[in-house]
């Protein structure tokens, strides 16, 4: 169900040049990029003079762990997308990679991000006579590269960047190259990898973390810098930049939950941050305790952080079941309370008659919370103090990562003191603004200035947010296209 007026995407990308078995190498990249996305999965090969395409719901292992879907994707090029999308529109048709046929050949492209502009933009392609096929804003980059005058595909795909606003990491194969897009803000990551090639020649990677590179054994080269385009082909690669320079907004979620710990971002490893996150958090909001546990998986570092830098033991206090995918992705509220208890188990022994600070990420809804101080209280804690590795999530995201609507979020309705009691525990602490900037090396939020894009904290937009209330939710006529 739609229930608000904001995107729910959060996806990853994957993108191979001349390398053996392309496909299959982007299926690996795909599964190592699972977390950024579990509900759809496709990948586009090409043979060196056809496209191929397979695309389906649920994980990359479902989807392509058959020899024969590997076999019908043939060549040593290949780009690939995970989807998470949480509307309605669970169909095959809203499964990227997105193919197109234009006048210079064949278009597959796979988009992490989400597009503020695309309404107005799909709404007035509409009016030209533009027939889309999916309720994606992804669509609306192909549209707009085939109205365009210019005559190369590159110039076509600046002119359409040019027209859009939001944030996107793109892969895109053509007949003749892989094109890897960062937005000019840089807000989501893209990185450049190398692997020896099927000829002799280069062989070249894009993905959006690096360990999606680990998996194939690629080297990295190097992020794909803000407003890049980097084209790869058999001459090797070169890079347009045609933005003018800007400051780019990172965003800084990507260091807190969302990336996985053993990737690197923007040159600094992802669990060393959350440790340092952790760490801050400690100095920042100290607490008399006996144990410090993380909510598992993603307050994991950030809890060895703070139990370091508080000098209280570290403790797996709390046991996640590795089989139940992530809460969000159960649909109702119900199943939700569901989910989490079918997750996380506490550990008697570690807790009973303790005092407990519980570290988590972050608190969306504050339905994990509350579910999580209650099991361990029920285990027996004496106090439970709850530390949380971001500050208070006060905004939605708009530009990829799956927020609901403002009202849903604990923060944005309430206090500190109100949501400590909401969730039921002793104290309730989040790490400030400056700290978290100062956790990832920057001096403290500099307002005129920041490193990162933080709207979800501060609500300060760097991209002007969507415009769907004037256009309205596209909506596919047809929903029977399950499976
Ligand atoms: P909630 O019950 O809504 O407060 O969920 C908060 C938990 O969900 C946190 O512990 C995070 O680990 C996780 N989380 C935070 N943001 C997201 C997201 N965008 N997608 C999926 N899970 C998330």
């Amino acid at each position: 169900m739609i229930d608000d007026d904001k995107p729910h995407e959060e996806c990853g990308v994957f993108g191979a040049w001349n390398v053996a078995d392309a496909a299959a190498i982007a299926a690996l990249g795909l599964h190592a990029l699972q977390h950024r996305g579990q509900e759809a999965t496709g990948i586009v090969s090409h043979d060196g003079v056809r496209f191929h395409s397979h695309k389906g719901l649920g994980l990359v292992g479902d989807n392509f762990g058959d020899a024969k879907v590997m076999a019908g994707l043939p060549g040593p090029r290949a780009i690939g997308h995970n989807r998470y999308a949480t509307t309605g529109d669970t169909v095959l048709r809203n499964v990227q990679p997105l193919f197109a046929e234009f006048e210079f050949g064949g278009f597959a492209v796979g988009h992490n991000g989400n597009l503020t502009n695309a309404h107005t933009l799909r709404r007035a392609l509409t009016r030209r006579g533009c027939l889309f096929q999916s309720t994606m804003d992804s669509e609306v980059f192909v549209h707009l590269i085939a109205i365009s005058l210019y005559s190369t595909v590159v110039d076509r795909l600046i002119d359409a960047l040019k027209q859009v606003t939001g944030a996107y990491s793109l892969v895109a194969l053509t007949n003749e190259q892989l094109i890897g897009v960062r937005d000019p803000l840089g807000v989501r990551p893209l990185i450049l990898g190398r692997l020896p090639g099927a000829d002799g020649k280069a062989g070249w990677v894009l993905a959006s973390e690096t360990c999606a590179l680990d998996i194939v054994g690629a080297e990295f080269v190097r992020d794909v810098e803000p407003g890049e385009i980097v084209l790869v082909d058999d001459a090797g690669v070169q890079s347009v930049k045609p933005f003018g320079p800007q400051k780019p907004r990172f965003c800084v979620f990507e260091y807190i939950y969302f990336a996985r710990p053993d990737s690197v971002m923007e040159g600094t490893p992802v669990y060393n941050a959350r440790k340092r996150i952790g760490a801050q958090l400690a100095l920042e909001t100290p607490v008399e305790a006996d144990v410090v546990v993380p909510v598992p998986d993603s307050g994991v570092p950030a809890a060895m952080g703070f139990a370091e830098a508080a000098r209280i033991s570290f403790e797996l206090g709390i046991i996640r079941n590795h089989y139940v995918g992530r809460t969000f992705i159960e649909p109702t509220d119900q199943i939700r309370h569901l989910g989490v208890r079918l997750k996380h188990s506490a550990n008697r022994a570690i807790i009973e008659g303790k005092r407990v600070v519980l570290v988590d990420d972050s608190i969306v809804r504050g339905t994990t919370s509350q579910k999580i101080v209650e099991m361990v209280r029920q285990a027996g804690a004496r106090e439970v103090h709850m530390r949380i590795a971001g500050p208070p999530t006060t905004h939605s995201c708009f530009y990829g990562i799956d927020t609901p609507e403002r009202g849903k979020l604990l923060a944005a309705r309430n206090s500190v003191e109100e949501m400590a009691r909401l969730i039921g525990v002793e104290s309730l602490a989040f790490i400030s603004i400056d700290g978290l900037y100062k956790a990832l090396g920057k001096p403290g939020r500099d307002a005129a200035q920041p490193a990162f894009c933080d709207a979800c904290f501060t609500g300060d937009y760097p991209i002007p947010v969507p415009d769907h209330s004037e256009a309205g939710e596209p909506r596919l006529s047809l929903l029977a296209e399950l499976g």
